[in-house]
């Protein structure tokens, strides 16, 4: 069965996502661990957290994906840009504990005019500090559209930061179909290329999630402006591709569309029956 959910607010606790997932005929989510300006999170009820965790066994979710505060810049021109970064998504990862076993996913980063390199050294520099060979929650890194400065839009890119990262094995990457189009990848004519290729460079091994939108632009634009599922530029069917996919089709598939939660439903019973047919 595929496995399939969306992006939901985190506002009314950890357990209320669960069941609001439920509700939407999800059974994986992902949620903003606090708010995108990456504020201080609220504080953790450590009860809401068990009662998750528990729905989640018992209904067979998916690993489901926390999302660290787009704004957090582990690259960041400032030192305390970088160190606000690291202690944030450290605090996360503390917290996540809460809820074990799940994914934790990040955008790398923006160079902001430093160059690829000194922003790799630094996004590798930061998870060197924030990994902890006791934490169960697998870190992802997540495909980017290569927007601006943005580091991640070429898969050589992610390579470079996993291999210069001493735990790698509690790092994974999230493939965003809207941000790998943008990059210029062309998963609507040759997805087998496209994943032949990130097999090549990053290996298959290392994909963990797929953040399934369509995209307002087409292939190479390097916007990241998501659109619903057959109403940009990917479409329905290479959209249908991706989720059947060998390579792809047991992973968790998360939504992050422009939709209110009945849109929602509707994408995800849209997918759950192109999965099958
Ligand atoms: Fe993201
Ligand atoms: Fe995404
Ligand atoms: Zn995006």
């Amino acid at each position: 069965m595929l496995h399939i959910g969306c992006h939901l607010s985190s506002s009314k606790g950890f357990a209320a996502m669960g069941r609001q997932a439920l509700e939407l005929g999800a059974d994986t989510f992902q949620f903003f661990t606090r708010n995108p300006r990456g504020s201080r999170a609220k504080d953790l009820d450590p009860a809401d957290a068990a009662a998750l965790t528990a729905l989640l066994g018992e209904r067979g979710f998916a690993p489901i994906i926390a999302h660290a505060p787009y704004t957090l810049n582990l690259c960041g021109a400032e030192e305390p840009n970088r160190t606000f970064a690291r202690e944030t998504m450290a605090d996360d990862l503390l917290r996540l504990e809460h809820v074990p076993g799940q994914y934790y996913n990040f955008h790398p980063g923006s160079h902001v005019g430093q160059g690829i390199e000194a922003g790799i050294t630094y996004i590798a520099e930061g998870l060197n500090a924030i990994l902890r060979p006791d934490q169960s929650t697998t870190v992802l890194l997540e495909t980017m559209a290569g927007k601006g400065s943005e580091v991640g839009g070429r898969f050589e890119e992610l390579r470079e930061i996993l291999d210069r990262v001493a735990l790698g094995d509690k790092l994974g990457v999230c493939l965003d179909t809207c941000h790998v189009s943008d990059a210029g990848y062309d998963i609507i004519g040759d997805l087998d290329g496209v994943l032949t290729e990130f097999d090549r460079v990053i290996g298959l091994e290392r994909l963990k999630a797929v953040h399934l939108n369509d995209s307002k632009n087409p292939t190479g634009a390097h916007k990241d402006r998501h659109e619903r599922i057959g109403e940009g530029c990917i479409g329905l069917e290479a959209l249908t591709r991706v989720v059947r996919h060998p390579a792809l089709r047991d992973l968790p598939f998360c939504l992050e569309t422009p939709n209110d939660l009945p849109g929602y439903a509707r994408e995800i019973a849209l997918m759950r029956t192109q999965a099958e047919t």
